[in-house]
């Protein structure tokens, strides 16, 4: 089951995702179930940033009328493997800090995962890791990594409280995509108590985080961004009812 919050919030962002359709060239497609499972994990392994192996169904496509809805004027339906099938499942793969989270431990690259994984011999298609109080902006070593990825890279975004080791960062340039229609206000650099206090909670993880903020990118390798649209049991995007009565 997907929290109510969560579901809010995914309806907003898949709003955006369409209203934003024509300066992406390709869409994903990823289930509520999944996305909620990626939100607890990233936030259970804190301090650690997660380095999540994802997988898509070669017997479930995305919904044309969906993909139709979601598309902009200039669609390349041929830039990354695995596109126009819908996410499946997730796997964490790793965890460390932004720089040795992106290497693969010998266990997945030894052949143990390989037999159980078929003829992908423990690769996966897409790729997500989790930035712990930082915006979902890649970095450096983030675009580095991407180079071998054969799906699309994501990075997801968290802000919440307590922030234990990890206050929040936020001096990056970039895009950022967010699920609170109000993104949380910048906090000066000396955070007070009652500042960080005066933060909206968007919904409270099982870890008992706060959670403030909720930002999700996806991008292929050549830097192109590529739009998600959260998807229900049944592949349609949360909130398509409401969206397509008012297009
Ligand atoms: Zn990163």
């Amino acid at each position: 089951m997907v929290e109510d919050w969560l579901v809010a919030l995914m309806k907003g962002y898949n709003r955006a995702s369409i209203e934003q359709r024509e300066g992406y060239m390709a869409q994903v497609h990823l289930p509520g179930e999944v996305f909620q499972s990626l939100v607890w994990w990233a936030l259970q392994a804190l301090p650690d940033e997660i380095l999540v192996g994802l997988d898509v169904d070669e017997h479930r496509q995305h919904r044309p009328e969906v993909e139709a809805a979601f598309s902009g004027t200039s669609v390349h339906d041929r830039l990354f493997q695995g596109q126009g099938h819908i996410i499946k499942e997730a796997h964490i793969v790793n965890r460390g800090d932004s720089y040795s989270v992106h290497h693969l431990p010998e266990e997945w690259t030894d052949g143990m995962f390989s037999a159980n994984r078929g003829s992908r011999a423990g690769r996966f298609t897409h790729w997500l890791h989790t930035h712990p109080n930082a915006p979902a902006i890649p970095s450096g070593p983030d675009a580095d990594a991407a180079q071998e990825t054969t799906g699309v890279d994501l990075i997801l975004g968290l802000r919440f409280s307590p922030e234990g080791p990890l206050p929040w960062f936020d001096d990056v340039e970039g895009t950022q995509r967010s699920l609170a229609t109000e993104p949380a206000p910048k906090v000066k650099r000396k955070r007070s108590f009652f500042a960080r206090h005066q933060l909206p909670v968007l919904g409270k993880a099982p870890t008992g985080h706060s959670i403030h903020d909720i930002q999700l990118i996806a991008f292929h390798k050549s830097g192109h961004g590529v739009n998600v649209v959260f998807v229900d049991d049944e592949a349609y995007p949360y909130g398509w009812d409401e969206i397509m009565a008012t297009r």
